[in-house]
């Protein structure tokens, strides 16, 4: 089976049309390296035609391509699974839970517990800290319509930080963003030593909360024309903002930074769009499976 690319809808449903047809693509990644069983480390087996399972030939044990996986237990077929992964990758803005749950005729409750699932594999692996151009600015999220940037001490507010990679044509390369208990400088260097390399080329707004970063970072501190400093930055922080508004009805203090993440892991990977959907198919693929409770408790 051909690896699925791009982002036309027609062609994703006439790839995969049934539940077997998604068993037979995840069957491919999990054993591309070849197959050897896991309890006896025999490499000969026979295909299981229900599900695409191998059934080694030595000790009979039969291993499902989904196990251990994300996608294990998934019970409202495959299909219905892979439509959710192609919205939230695929697709510029993906949808709420209630929206895909209408789509697709599943639960709202099923809808919303997979969807956390796919963004814990969308989740950043901090490996490829941000090397050029970066900018930095912090911005509050609120329940009300609130379009001001920089900080507030509103308690009611989300305080949040972006940091944006630029290339040399002042196009977007990678986003990241991390909440913020306060602004101090511990709170804000946290998304410097996660992901931004201290090769990079740093500016930020004049807040003293950067100024000791200076001895460790190239970091260049100027004075915030409100909302011309950057307009990369700030473009960013509207669409940001804008998703958030219209695709969730209510976001929570604590599931905020998995939105972000979802946010960033489309933009970061715009330049594989082609590819997108597989790359996150084979991340679930690598991730353990992520149980109920386990969702409940990453709350
Ligand atoms: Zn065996």
């Amino acid at each position: 089976m051909e690896k699925f690319k791009g982002e036309n809808i027609l062609e994703f449903t006439d790839k995969f049309r049934t539940d077997l047809e998604c068993f037979e693509y995840l069957a491919e990644i999990k054993w591309r390296n070849g197959f050897k069983c896991v309890k006896c480390n025999h490499s000969k087996f026979t295909i299981r035609k229900k599900n695409f399972a191998r059934d080694c030939n030595a000790c009979h044990h039969i291993e499902s391509p989904i196990v251990d996986t994300i996608f294990h237990r998934v019970r409202f077929g495959l299909r219905k699974a892979f439509t959710i992964v192609f919205e939230m990758s695929a697709t510029t803005k993906s949808l709420s839970a209630s929206q895909m749950a209408k789509r697709l005729k599943i639960s709202r409750t099923t809808a919303t517990s997979f969807m956390k699932k796919v963004r814990i594999s969308m989740k950043s692996t901090a490996s490829q800290p941000m090397i050029g151009r970066v900018f930095v600015d912090e911005f509050v999220f609120g329940s009300k319509e609130d379009l001001k940037q920089g900080r507030s001490n509103d308690s009611k507010k989300k305080k949040l930080i972006v940091a944006v990679e630029v290339n040399d044509t002042g196009g977007i390369k990678r986003v990241y963003f991390d909440q913020l208990e306060n602004y101090s400088c511990k709170e804000i260097r946290k998304i410097f030593d996660k992901h931004i390399s201290k090769s990079a080329s740093i500016k930020t707004d004049k807040w003293t909360g950067y100024s000791p970063l200076k001895k460790e970072f190239d970091l260049n501190q100027i004075k915030s024309d409100k909302g011309n400093s950057s307009k990369e930055i700030h473009t960013v922080i509207h669409q940001v903002k804008s998703w958030l508004r219209s695709t969730f009805s209510w976001v929570h203090k604590q599931h905020i930074q998995k939105y972000l993440d979802e946010f960033s892991y489309r933009i970061n990977r715009s330049i594989y769009k082609d590819n997108i959907f597989d790359l996150l198919i084979n991340r679930m693929m690598s991730t353990q499976k992520v149980l109920y409770q386990d969702i409940i408790i990453s709350k």
